[in-house]
C-alpha cells in the first residue's frame, strides 16, 4: 500500500516530537507489557470484514493513509486502560477507543485525528462476564462480538435470544455505544442495554445505574443489569457517540426465545411508497408489526445476490429503473419496485392474528404480494432475514460488497417520520443528488415505529479517485440539503461527524455548547478521542481541525 511520499513512520500525534513520542511508547510498554504497544510502521493492508484493520479505515473515502493511527494499544483490563489513559495525559497523545473496530461504513477502526494511538480494546479484553438464564442479561467485555456472545448463549443450553445487526462480526459493546440497531423486538441496542462500567479521561472509573451501589461483600450489584437508572442524573447517554469516556464493561437485556414468522411483501411500483408508509405507521406503533422492518427498493434483490453490477448493466452510470425490474420479473420477487422484509412473533394463534391484520392492510396497496419462507428457494434472502430477526448472528449482507470492484461502502441515514410526505422528500433529494454524482441509489427503510432510519448506502470502488470523490461530495451534499429541510442523521463516518454535528444548531448551538462544556471538564487535557461525533476538546478548537 502507498504511504504518504517519503513520510517517517510511524504517522506522529499532533504537536509531539519523534523523540518524546518514543520515550513516550518506552514507558507505556514498561507498564503494559512490550507487545502491547504496536507501531504503525508497516504497509497498510485493507483486508476484508473478518480480517479488518485497526490501523486505518478499510473502507477508505479519502486517501488510504489519511486517517492513520501511530500505534494501536492492546489494554488487558480495566486498570490497564486506567493506566494508558493516566499516561496519555501526561504526554497529551490523544487516544480512540474501539471495541472491535468493524464499524466499516462509519470509519472503520480509524482515530478521526492522524496519528492519534488507537486503544483496541477487544483483543484481551473479550469475555462474556455473565450470563443471567433468570434475569435474562449479560455482561460483556468490548471484544465480545455477535457471533461469540450467541455461541455463548447457545452453549448455556437455555433458550434465549440475542440481538444482531445486518452483519454479526462487530462488538455488542461498541454498536450499542455507537447506538446502532438489529432487528429482533430488542433491536435497540442502547435501549435494552443495563448497566456499564467507564473509564473516564483523567483515570476514574465509574460504574453507571445500580452498578454505583456495591454489593455485599464487594460483589457486583444484583441489580446492576435489572435496573437500568439507579439513583440520580441518568449519565449513561453521555457515553454514547461522545468522547467522555471508555467504556469497560456493559450489560444487556436477552430476549426469551420465542416462535416466529418472517415474510416479505412486494409492492409493484415505484411511486407507491409513500401510501407503504402511511400503512406501515399504524401497524408500527401499534406493535402489529413485530420487530424493525425494513422496506428496501428492489435493487437490493439484485444487489444480495452477491454477483457484481457488471452482471445485469454494462452501461456508464446508475443501473437505469427499466433494467432493473427487467432482472426482478426473472427472480422470485418478481416484477416489483419495492420489498418489505417483517418478523411476527409469539405463539402460533398469536402470529396468525397479526398475521391476518398485515395481510388485510397491506392488501389494499393496489398489486401487493405476500411470500412465506418456505415458498422461496433456500438461497433467498428472505432466509437470512429469518435468522437475523430470530437474533442468529450473519454475514450475508456483506455480497452487497462485489457491486463494484473494491466494494466499500458509506451510510447517508437521516431520520424520519414515518409518514409518506417524508419519506418521500428525503428520497427525492436522494435521487437528484444521485443522478448528479452518478451513483447507484440503494435505500431502505428501518421503520422503529414514530420514526424510521432512512439508510442509503453508497457503494464506491476504493481503488478509483473519481469514485471515492463522488461518493464523498455526494454524502456532503445529501446532509445539507436533509438539514435545510429539518432532517438529521443518526450516525455518521468519523469524516462527516463535524459537518452533522453543526446541523443539529438549535438556539445558537445550544447543545454543541453543553458538548463542550463537559468535554473540558471531563476530559481538560483533551485526549481522549478528539473529534470524535463533531465534539473537539479546548486545545483543538479553532486550530483547523473541523472539516
Ligand atoms: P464494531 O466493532 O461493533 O463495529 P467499534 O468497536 O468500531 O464497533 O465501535 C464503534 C465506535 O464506537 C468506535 O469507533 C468508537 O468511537 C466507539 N466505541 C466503541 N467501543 C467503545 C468503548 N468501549 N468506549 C468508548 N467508545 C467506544
Amino acid at each position: 500500500a502507498p504511504r504518504k511520499q517519503g513520510e517517517e513512520l510511524p504517522v506522529l500525534p499532533p504537536d509531539i516530537t519523534r523523540e518524546r513520542f518514543n520515550e513516550a511508547v518506552a514507558e507505556l510498554r514498561k507498564e503494559i507489557g512490550e507487545a502491547n504497544v504496536e507501531l504503525n510502521d508497516k504497509p497498510l493492508v485493507d483486508g476484508w470484514y473478518m480480517e479488518h484493520p485497526n490501523t486505518h479505515d478499510a473502507f477508505h473515502i479519502l486517501e488510504q493513509d489519511d486517517t492513520v493511527s501511530s500505534a494501536t494499544i492492546y489494554p488487558g483490563s480495566t486498570e490497564e486502560v486506567q493506566t494508558t489513559v493516566r499516561w496519555a495525559n501526561k504526554y497529551l497523545i490523544p487516544i480512540y477507543p474501539i471495541s472491535m473496530g468493524r464499524n466499516l461504513g462509519y470509519g472503520g477502526a480509524a482515530p478521526r485525528i492522524r496519528g492519534a494511538m488507537v486503544l483496541d480494546l477487544g483483543k484481551r479484553m473479550n469475555k462474556v462476564l455473565k450470563i443471567d438464564p433468570d434475569n435474562c442479561s449479560c455482561l460483556v467485555e468490548p471484544g465480545v462480538s455477535y457471533f461469540a456472545l450467541y455461541e455463548a448463549v447457545q452453549a448455556t443450553g437455555y433458550p434465549l435470544w440475542i440481538d444482531t445487526p445486518d452483519l454479526g462480526g462487530g462488538s455488542v459493546l461498541g454498536n450499542a455505544v455507537d447506538r446502532g440497531v438489529g432487528y429482533t423486538p430488542y433491536g435497540d441496542h442502547f435501549g435494552c442495554h443495563c448497566g456499564m462500567e467507564v473509564v473516564l479521561p483523567t483515570g476514574e472509573v465509574v460504574r453507571t445505574g445500580m452498578g454505583a451501589l456495591p454489593g455485599k461483600d464487594g460483589e457486583d450489584n444484583p441489580c446492576w443489569q435489572s435496573f437500568q437508572y439507579g439513583y440520580g442524573p441518568y449519565n449513561d447517554g453521555i457515553f454514547t457517540q461522545s468522547n467522555f469516556g471508555i467504556v469497560t464493561k456493559m450489560g444487556f437485556w436477552l430476549m426469551p426465545a420465542t416462535e416466529h414468522t418472517s415474510y416479505l411483501i412486494t409492492f409493484r411500483d415505484e411511486d407507491q411508497y409513500p401510501q407503504i408508509m402511511q400503512t406501515i405507521r399504524p401497524l408500527a406503533i401499534n406493535k402489529v408489526l413485530g420487530n424493525v422492518p425494513q422496506l428496501r427498493h428492489v435493487i437490493q434483490e439484485l444487489a444480495v445476490t452477491g454477483k457484481p453490477k457488471s452482471h445485469f448493466y454494462d452501461g456508464e452510470g446508475p443501473i437505469p429503473r427499466e433494467v432493473i425490474r427487467k432482472w426482478a420479473k426473472d427472480m422470485p420477487c418478481g416484477d416489483c419496485s419495492w420489498v418489505f422484509y417483517g418478523t411476527v412473533y409469539g405463539p402460533d394463534d398469536f402470529r396468525k392474528g397479526q398475521l391476518d391484520i398485515i395481510r388485510r392492510e397491506f392488501g389494499k396497496i393496489e398489486g401487493s404480494r405476500l411470500m412465506l419462507p418456505e415458498k422461496l428457494p433456500q438461497d433467498h434472502y428472505l432466509h437470512s432475514r429469518v435468522s437475523v430477526c430470530s437474533g442468529v448472528p450473519v454475514l450475508r449482507e456483506l455480497d452487497w460488497l462485489n457491486w463494484l470492484p473494491n466494494g466499500a461502502h458509506l451510510f447517508f441515514a437521516p431520520i424520519a417520520p414515518t409518514s409518506g410526505e417524508d419519506v418521500k422528500k428525503l428520497f427525492e433529494l436522494c435521487r437528484k443528488r444521485h443522478e448528479e454524482y452518478g451513483i447507484d441509489l440503494f435505500p431502505t427503510l428501518c421503520v422503529a415505529s414514530r420514526e424510521s432510519h432512512v439508510i442509503v448506502n453508497l457503494v464506491y470502488d476504493r481503488s478509483s479517485p473519481a469514485s471515492k470523490k463522488a461518493a464523498y461530495d455526494c454524502l456532503r451534499a445529501m446532509i445539507s440539503d436533509a438539514a435545510a429541510g429539518g432532517y438529521g442523521e443518526y450516525r455518521t463516518h468519523i469524516l462527516f461527524a463535524d459537518q452533522v454535528a453543526n446541523t443539529y444548531n438549535w438556539g445558537g448551538g445550544a447543545l454543541m455548547k453543553l458538548n463542550e462544556t463537559l468535554k473540558d471538564a471531563l476530559d481538560p487535557n483533551g485526549i481522549l478521542a478528539p473529534g470524535r461525533n463533531g465534539i473537539w476538546p479546548e486545545r483543538y478548537r479553532g486550530k483547523g481541525y473541523e472539516i
